[in-house]
């Protein structure tokens, strides 16, 4: 019998394209998708997650774990917090943030998503076996985002695999890829990338701003690629 997933579906590149990844491994009547409210500025990623789940016609959940955020001052994705979302690459933010996090660095979302979502795929697929896929790569690991680490992310797959008695393993198929690679397998299984959003300041239309750090990396995935974002974009 094939193994269930649950891919956490952000509405960005990465995460659309384990989407991918996991219906081609697992079908997809296997696969379900996941996305997280948690107090993010923007609502905008929910609403592209749930539809690139309608256009794969797989399942898709919304987990709401806002609560848990509420009291946060600090990190410029939420939107009780009034800072300004930077606009410069992650390189010129590390440099600045003297090696700490960077302001988009959400307090331990990472752990906290991967447990919600290994108990909501016990929940949905009782007593069976099932990968929950994430979307982490290298570009995101070290200091800008250390819950996204390849250290972080073996010790939370050894939690997951020992916590559910061995039915969920942690998949993340892309740990070991650049950016660039990631684009590389979405534009080869033609993943529907005009679907996606990865601005953390889209403006009231969607559009991304292709200035913080999230949008430098993405233009430069697709350049890598000698192809074109087919999103658009501010300016
Ligand atoms: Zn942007």
């Amino acid at each position: 019998m094939k193994r269930k997933a649950v891919v956490l579906s952000s509405g960005g590149i990465d995460s659309t394209t384990c989407v991918a990844a996991a219906i081609e491994k697992c079908r997809k009547k296997n696969v379900s998708s996941v996305s997280v409210y948690y107090g993010q500025r923007h609502r905008i990623e929910l609403d592209k997650a749930k539809l690139i789940a309608e256009y794969y016609g797989i399942d898709h959940y919304e987990l709401d774990l806002t609560e848990i955020f509420k009291y946060n001052k600090t990190c410029s994705l939420l939107s009780q917090t009034n800072i300004e979302v930077e606009k410069s690459s992650y390189e010129e933010q590390l440099k600045k943030s003297d090696g700490k996090p960077v302001v988009t660095y959400v307090p331990f979302r990472n752990p906290l998503f991967i447990a919600a979502i290994t108990s909501l795929a016990m929940s949905i697929y009782p007593n069976e076996k099932v990968d929950v896929y994430l979307g982490i790569h290298q570009d995101d690991s070290g200091a800008a985002y250390p819950d996204c680490s390849p250290q972080f992310n073996k010790a939370m797959a050894k939690a997951v695999r020992l916590g559910s008695g061995g039915l969920v393993r942690l998949v993340s198929p892309f740990v070991d890829c650049k950016k660039a690679d990631i684009v590389k397998y979405g534009l080869e299984h033609n993943v529907p990338y005009e679907h996606t959003i990865s601005c953390y300041d889209p403006d009231e239309y969607g559009r991304a701003c292709g200035k913080c750090g999230t949008c430098i990396d993405r233009l430069k995935a697709f350049e890598a690629n000698g192809a074109k974002d087919p999103i658009d974009y501010k300016e």
